[in-house]
This record gives structure tokens, sequence and C-alpha cells, in this order.
């Protein structure tokens, strides 16, 4: 899906829910696919439009919606879940591919000498003082995500 599009489905979705007076915002974030401000805005990374489905794409705004609708306390809490349920989302907490996500769009990897991926990361100078791999008890190292999409 592109920016656009994207865009324009948010924008579709919040107002159907009664967010007319709610803000979308792309963010630049790689970690993570959206997130709810109480400042009234909901973040979207741009980098997720490309990676997801539609029906991906909609249970993330409707997650995302589902806490606007609610007082910050709820968190995802029983009322949340039932209410994000209601609206048609899947009431999870954790969108089920973040893992993916973070796959696809971080721009470094952490490897160990034996080249396989450890973690996920966005700086090239994270820290790999100190840090083995489990496995092969060898030094790890940071380098482009050679498995990046978006
Ligand atoms: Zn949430
Ligand atoms: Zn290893």
């Amino acid at each position: 899906m592109d920016l656009a599009t994207a865009q324009s489905k948010a924008r579709e979705l919040m107002d159907a829910h009664g967010l007319e007076d709610w803000k979308f915002q792309w963010s630049r974030t790689r970690t993570e696919i959206a997130a709810c401000s109480y400042d009234r805005i909901i973040y979207m990374s741009k980098y997720y439009p490309g990676f997801a489905s539609d029906s991906e794409f909609r249970l993330v705004m409707l997650h995302e919606i589902a806490h606007a609708l609610l007082p910050m306390e709820h968190g995802h809490d029983d009322v949340w879940k039932e209410l994000c349920i209601r609206i048609g989302g899947d009431g999870k907490r954790l969108v089920h591919h973040s893992d993916k996500f973070q796959e696809a769009a971080s721009l470094y990897a952490v490897v160990c000498a034996e080249g396989e991926i450890l973690d996920y990361c966005n700086s090239k100078s994270w820290s790999t003082k100190g840090k083995y791999c489990a496995e092969h008890h060898k030094p790890v190292k940071v380098t482009p995500n050679p498995n990046r999409v978006v």
C-alpha cells in the first residue's frame, strides 16, 4: 500500500469511529509499527504500509483507535480488548507481525561470526562490547540488515 492510500484509509477509519478531532501522523521509527498519543495523535511508521497487507493495516489502525477511544489508564486491559474486538479489531496486545516488521525495516543486523542473525538494530554504533553468540561462543558485529525490504 502506498502512503497516500494508507493515510486516507487511516483517516476514514478514524472518522468512522468519531476521532475527527484526532490527527494521523507518520513517524520515522523502524522499531514500532504504530502508537497512540493522548495529544490526540495516532502515529504510524511510514515504513509500515509498504510492508503490510490491507487487513494487517486495518487491524493495526483498529488497535490504536481502541486506545484513542478510551482514557489512557486502560492500556491493554479487558475494557480495551472488548472495545477493540467490538469495532472489528483482534483485541491482541501485540501486533502479530511486529517481529517481521523489525526484520524488514531495521537498518542493521547483529550477526555472530558464523553469520547467524541474533538481533536487529537501527544504529551502526549499537554496542557489541562483551556480546557473544550463546550458541557459537563467538563475538558479534553490526552489519547492514540483509533482510531489509522497506
Ligand atoms: Zn496498544
Ligand atoms: Zn552464532
